[in-house]
């Protein structure tokens, strides 16, 4: 049996390289976590600085954030345990070639679509797109067929979706047997998940505490509402169903900045 945990740094040792454009690593450091959110996720100073690592320091270069850094390696050992490769920056994946691949990118996935945007097998969508070429996917109700993704991708996505575990099944609908979900959700693994919003039997949000948002706190937009606040009990509900691997950094940060990797 595999181990839950994986750790970065004793995968991929300490890499002076950003591995979303390979340039040599300059970071920039701003404050990613507001001080509402703080208070509505009960952040403790060491977790807000987890998170604030986590969202608000990022490559000068591609805009790559720690988050976005690790999804990066991890479907980097995807793609390289698919096609026999050894790419150790997706700026130098050859995209266009990689025509078998086909990948389900739900909402983009920060500063890695501008990559994945030329993999002729794509499939985007994008949270209440207003552009005809781009469709809006429902998660707990995905218009793909079955089995027909190798890869599905999710940055941050899960916690606002009404029921986590329909997408989790959604997903693993859609997705070819040996297939890859590789994702993000912010989580604390060492609390339970709370759940913060339902849908009611109207078909309406109910919230169950004070409405937590993530991007613009004072804008509160409906897309960024905060149905779960994940804790380490999420893991069992992937474990239900995929065979899943965490990527973390063991050191600073805790587990904030983790990747979750579930196969089919
Ligand atoms: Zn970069």
């Amino acid at each position: 049996m595999k181990e839950l945990y994986r750790d970065f740094q004793t995968i991929y040792g300490f890499d002076h390289r950003c591995p979303v454009c390979g340039r040599v690593k300059e970071l920039i450091s701003r404050a990613a976590i507001c001080d509402d959110l703080a208070e509505d996720w009960r952040l403790s100073p060491e977790l807000r600085r987890a998170f604030d690592y986590r969202e608000g320091r990022s490559c000068r270069h591609c805009g790559a954030t720690t988050r976005i850094m690790n999804f990066a390696l991890t479907l980097l050992e995807v793609i390289n345990l698919k096609f026999s490769s050894r790419y150790q920056f997706v700026g130098d994946v050859e995209w266009r070639s990689l025509t078998n691949l086909r990948l389900a990118e739900i909402n983009n996935c920060g500063v890695l679509h501008n990559y994945l945007g030329n993999l002729p097998g794509l499939s985007y969508s994008e949270y209440d797109s207003t552009d005809p070429e781009i469709s809006s996917e429902d998660l707990m109700s995905l218009s793909y067929v079955d089995n027909c993704f190798d890869v599905v991708l999710t940055s941050d996505v899960l916690e606002h979706v009404p029921d986590y575990r329909q997408a989790l099944n959604e997903i693993y609908r859609v997705l070819k047997p040996d297939g890859f979900f590789i994702f993000t959700v912010p989580w604390i693994s060492g609390r339970t998940t709370v759940v913060k919003a339902k849908i009611n039997c109207q078909g309406m949000v109910e919230l169950l505490s004070r409405a937590s948002f993530h991007g613009d706190y004072n804008l509160q937009l409906a897309d960024y509402l905060v149905f779960y606040e994940f804790g380490y009990d999420f893991v069992q509900d992937l474990q239900n169903i995929f065979e899943v691997e965490i990527y973390c950094h063991h050191g600073f940060g805790g587990l904030v900045s983790s990747v979750f990797t579930c196969r089919c």
